[in-house]
């Protein structure tokens, strides 16, 4: 049986009741095979990042322990998704639920369809916040301390919901 290590997911919503988008994923994310939901965040509203004329985001993260591999727990994520009515119309557009493996463990992926930490990690508040909520003295692999990250990061305008 491998170890259980630590991932972080990031996700967000902004159509179809966005915060009740988000508190079923945290339960599915519970039930996922080998994995167990280790602490939720507060659930921040934030303004959208692609086109401006979409409603704002609900963002929050999750940690998680398991055993499945970097891929499984994308492929994974992508099911709940799935699940979840997702449709990949517009690039950034609005959508009804959106996970990203964010970090797993101390682990740098850089293959075909699987970048972590994820790309968008190091300059979006609506992750940083919540996994500074959770987790203060996080070291971000590749990019030095959470709180470091924190301090630069373009304030845009978050609010806990
Ligand atoms: P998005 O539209 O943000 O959900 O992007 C989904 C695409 O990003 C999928 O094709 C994934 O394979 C790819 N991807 C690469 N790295 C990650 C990651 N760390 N978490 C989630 N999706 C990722």
């Amino acid at each position: 049986m491998p170890e259980a290590v630590t991932a972080w997911i990031g996700l967000g919503s902004n159509l179809e009741d966005p915060a009740g988008q988000l508190q079923r994923a945290f339960d599915e994310l519970d039930r996922l095979p080998h994995t167990r939901l280790a602490a939720r965040s507060a659930l921040y509203r934030s303004p959208p990042l692609g086109p401006p004329d979409q409603p704002d985001y609900v963002n929050a993260v999750a940690c998680v322990r398991t055993t499945l591999a970097p891929r499984e727990l994308l492929q994974a994520l992508q099911g709940i998704e799935a699940a979840h009515g997702r449709v990949r119309a517009v690039h950034w557009g609005p959508r009804t639920l959106d996970l990203d493996l964010l970090l797993y463990g101390d682990r740098v992926i850089d293959e075909p369809g699987l970048q972590v930490p994820h790309p968008g990690l190091a300059e979006r508040e609506f992750v940083l916040r919540p996994l500074a909520d959770l987790e203060p003295g996080l070291d971000i692999p590749g990019h030095g301390t959470l709180a470091a990250l924190l301090a630069t990061c373009p304030s845009g305008g978050l609010q806990p919901l």
